[in-house]
């Protein structure tokens, strides 16, 4: 579809598939899909390329793949409570030990949340998984991320070794503020793609839903509302005008090594995307998952989730289908090194992180108590 002709159509909510179409998906081929393709079988093993090692400095590697973790910030700004507004105190009473040393700032008690992209370096493709928050984008819903003037961001992208115009896509899982602002930078008055050689891939659904959603809310003056106008002026639509973007399906294949897996809940067109040239060797989760206390409690109500029913069982599934797998899990927002292996602990599940280098599948980290 063209972007123009999707912009058009954007007030035409009921092209959106309903929800229980959604559940099934998210319960029988979708849930199947993932298991398929997140097994191990000796027979697919490939054999590892050499990485030059200036390539690999800082990152993960996974296979034939480099994985660079570019961080914008780290922080608890807000309260365990804000984000789950119904945790009952004694379902959370048995994680207190590890997670408030894994989950909680610190500093303050309140959650604490990483805000990060992925470079994904493959022998073809250099692919950028969502792109935080950016620099000076009027996003008052959260402090920290209104105006920034920080370079970090950036910072930490070069030190990967890539400059900006090596970028050849870049990923979108959804469209909320804090996973597209580094898609723009103002430049004489302008906001422009950050990256000039590269494709932006946005599922169409999520972008019909994240336009309705700013239209519907066009009056509305909340911090939220603002901040999501914002993110659509000054993240979205440039680069739309622009024609820098490719709008596709969430299922969609890019290359050998990347696809996009439906993962609604989050919000309705949210994806994570799958990594490696024969499997999943790597996965990123998006918003899906946001703490690893989810890994224990999937089932607890997230106040950001669009719909939360879906939401949960967007997560359950997703959790099942990678548990005991050796596909890395590279989540957006679980404090540093926010990667690892996904294993059943108790009665659910827990990630045991990894730390950049080389990744052989078998790491045990458990730091749980
Ligand atoms: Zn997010």
């Amino acid at each position: 579809m063209k972007e123009r002709e999707v912009q058009q159509q954007g007030c035409a909510v009921d092209g959106r598939p309903p929800r229980e179409r959604l559940r099934r998906a998210v319960r029988a081929s979708t849930f199947e899909d993932w298991r398929m393709r997140a097994r191990v079988k000796s027979s697919d093993r490939a054999t590892t390329a050499p990485i030059r090692e200036s390539a690999m400095a800082g990152g993960w590697q996974v296979d034939d793949m480099v994985i660079h973790r570019i961080v914008e910030d780290q922080r608890g700004e807000r309260p365990f409570d804000f984000f789950f507004p119904d945790a009952p105190r004694e379902l959370l009473a048995p994680h207190r030990g590890w997670f408030d040393a894994q989950g909680l700032d610190p500093a303050n008690g309140n959650l604490l949340m990483s805000y990060h992209a992925y470079v994904v370096r493959t022998p073809r493709h250099n692919v950028l998984i969502d792109s935080c928050i950016g620099k000076g984008k009027n996003l008052p819903m959260a402090p920290s991320w209104h105006k920034r003037t920080d370079n970090r961001w950036m910072e930490e992208f070069a030190a990967t070794g890539l400059k900006v115009e090596d970028v050849d896509y870049v990923l979108c899982t959804h469209l909320h503020a804090d996973h597209v602002g580094w898609n723009t930078i103002l430049v004489n008055g302008a906001w422009v793609s950050t990256f000039p050689n590269a494709r932006h891939l946005m599922v169409d659904e999520e972008y019909l839903f994240t336009g309705d959603w700013v239209r519907q809310h066009a009056d509305d003056m909340s911090v939220i509302a603002q901040s999501r106008r914002a993110a659509w002026e000054q993240s979205i639509l440039p680069i739309v005008d622009a024609g820098r973007v490719d709008f596709v399906e969430a299922t969609h294949v890019l290359d050998d090594y990347f696809r996009l897996i439906p993962t609604p809940g989050h919000t309705p067109g949210h994806v994570a995307v799958g990594a490696g040239r024969d499997r999943d060797r790597a996965v990123f989760t998006g918003d899906l998952i946001y703490s690893p206390i989810q890994m224990q409690l999937p089932g607890m109500r997230m106040i950001l989730d669009a719909d939360q029913a879906l939401a949960v069982d967007t997560r359950r599934a997703f959790l099942e289908s990678y548990a005991e797998t050796d596909t890395l899990i590279c989540t957006m927002h679980f404090p540093a090194p926010s990667a690892g292996y996904l294993r059943r602990w108790r009665d659910g599940y827990r990630l045991d992180f990894v730390e950049p280098g080389i990744c052989t599948g078998r790491h045990a980290t458990a730091s749980f108590a």
